[in-house]
């Protein structure tokens, strides 16, 4: 079973009614760089024909003006996409096209479904033919063997049939379309510039181009736009919302504003204020594991009136090192990322921000150069969200249980492994009290509390996808 791709992350930007629709997409995807760096694609409309561009690697090394010309058109979607090594391939890369009955479509999808695999095999016993292993291709497939009505009924037939996360934009020859699975797991927000439309699932994309935030596209909802405007249907509907609590956390950028326009950089300052209040200790100087835990580190030494400083410098043109395929290169990787700033520590008790611990390889790696590299007495490490406990089936990166090191070991426990003199996690009611809850958040890395089920799949066979 596994051809199930599962780890998933990514960005998606649509634009309709443009008469530069690719030249946006590709700025759009530029400012979405952060939420997939494996491959990128655009996908044009000049009204008539779809026009398909995708390859490996960053969007500033694909897209050149040469190649953005090939792209015509008013309408057009890109996707950037992060996977784990195995799926490192083109074919995976979206957009998605695809020919059917009712004639070209493509798709670029964000997030995770947890029933591909059951759909994959049902549409294969009736014919379908894949082109991926990305499950996002199941969408595409349940549109063109639908016997709903028409195209939008095909939609929403298919969307119902899907279970998981769903941030999806689909591109026709007169229109687009964006659904939001009714969980609204991952972001995904409506914007306007210059009389026409543009979607993206952050909106630090919209902040490049100039365009205006106007709202999130509401989870459930199906957004229609074409020559007559835009239409908006509730066609998803789910007992509870579950957006992903990890978006404020660390995938989105501090610019961003996401579920229902909150600010990622104050909720980390916020998530860091609550650490400090949690997590007492004396200390001269609060440092931040950058760039994911400067906002927190910030809101950190606010609250406890200690001086901030930038005590570990990163280099910034190498890749994540979370990514990288084997032990040996990750454990090289953290110190070719960062170096400390002996001048700052030298001597001092060093209170270390980071936004979570995976593994545990990064905060070992870091405590052993600030006290070797760095100098420093004392560390101290403070991370702004609970212990990862569980994988994420909904779109984040996560690993297998096994080698999530909180789901088998006591903070006291990870701390003698990290070697950190002290170590604290904000708790999960801490969490909880800063991110308001007019909205309801999935937690699940934190609780194990999974909001979307598996249907015909157990916990445990879900996990055996991630193996
Ligand atoms: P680890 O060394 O496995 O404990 O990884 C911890 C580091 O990975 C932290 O510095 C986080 O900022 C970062 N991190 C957490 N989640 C992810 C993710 N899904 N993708 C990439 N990096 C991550």
């Amino acid at each position: 079973m596994l051809f199930h791709d599962i780890h998933e992350e990514c960005g998606v930007f649509g634009v309709y009614g443009h008469p530069e629709a690719a030249n946006l997409t590709y700025l759009g995807l530029y400012a979405l760089q952060h939420r997939g760096q494996e491959g990128a694609g655009i996908c044009s409309s000049d009204g008539r024909h779809l026009h398909l561009d995708k390859s490996m690697g960053l969007v500033a090394d694909i897209f050149s003006e040469k190649r953005l010309k090939k792209l015509p058109g008013h309408i057009a979607i890109g996707h950037n996409r992060y996977s784990t090594a195995g799926s490192s391939v083109l074919k995976n890369v979206q957009p998605i096209m695809a020919n059917f009955a009712l004639g070209p479509l493509a798709i670029a999808h964000n997030g995770n479904l947890v029933n591909a695999p059951e759909l994959r095999e049902e549409l294969e016993k009736e014919g379908a033919i894949f082109q991926s292993t990305s499950d996002s291709e199941v969408i595409v497939h349940l549109i063109a063997h639908s016997k709903a009505g028409d195209f939008y009924d095909r939609v929403i037939h298919s969307v119902r049939q899907v279970s998981g996360a769903f941030s999806l934009l689909i591109l026709r020859e007169k229109e687009l379309i964006a659904v939001r699975d009714a969980y609204g797991v991952r972001p995904l927000s409506l914007g306007q510039i210059d009389g026409a439309y543009v979607i993206a699932s952050e909106t630090c994309a919209f902040d490049l181009i100039g365009a205006t935030y106007i709202r999130d596209v509401e989870p459930g909802e199906m957004l229609i736009i074409d020559e007559a405007g835009i239409k908006s249907m509730q066609p998803l509907t789910a007992s509870r919302h579950a957006s992903c609590i990890f978006e404020f956390i660390y995938f989105s950028r501090p610019d961003s504003y996401i579920f229902g326009g909150q600010n990622v950089n104050e909720m980390r300052k916020k998530f860091g204020a609550q650490l400090s209040r949690e997590s007492d200790v004396d200390a001269d100087l609060v440092i931040a594991v950058p760039d994911s835990g400067v906002p927190a580190a910030i809101g950190f030494a606010e609250e406890s009136k200690l001086p901030f400083d930038f005590g570990l410098i990163r280099n910034h043109y190498i890749g994540r090192t979370f990514i990288e395929p084997k032990q040996s290169i990750r454990h090289f990787g953290v110190k070719i990322k960062l170096n400390p700033v002996r001048k700052l520590l030298e001597g001092k008790r060093i209170i270390v921000i980071d936004d979570s611990i995976v593994r545990g390889t990064t905060s070992k790696k870091i405590v052993k150069m600030l006290r070797e590299g760095g100098g420093a007495k004392e560390v101290h490490i403070r991370i702004s969200s609970p212990p990862t406990v569980g994988p994420c089936f909904y779109g984040i990166d996560t690993p297998t249980r096994q080698e999530l090191i909180a789901s088998s070991h006591n903070a006291e426990e990870i701390r003698r492994y990290i070697t950190a003199d002290t170590l604290v996690y904000l708790s999960l009611e801490g969490l909880k009290r800063i991110v308001p809850m007019s909205h309801n958040y999935c937690t699940a890395c934190f609780d194990n509390n999974y909001p979307i089920s598996f249907p015909g799949e157990h916990l445990e066979q879900m996990e055996l996808f991630l193996k």
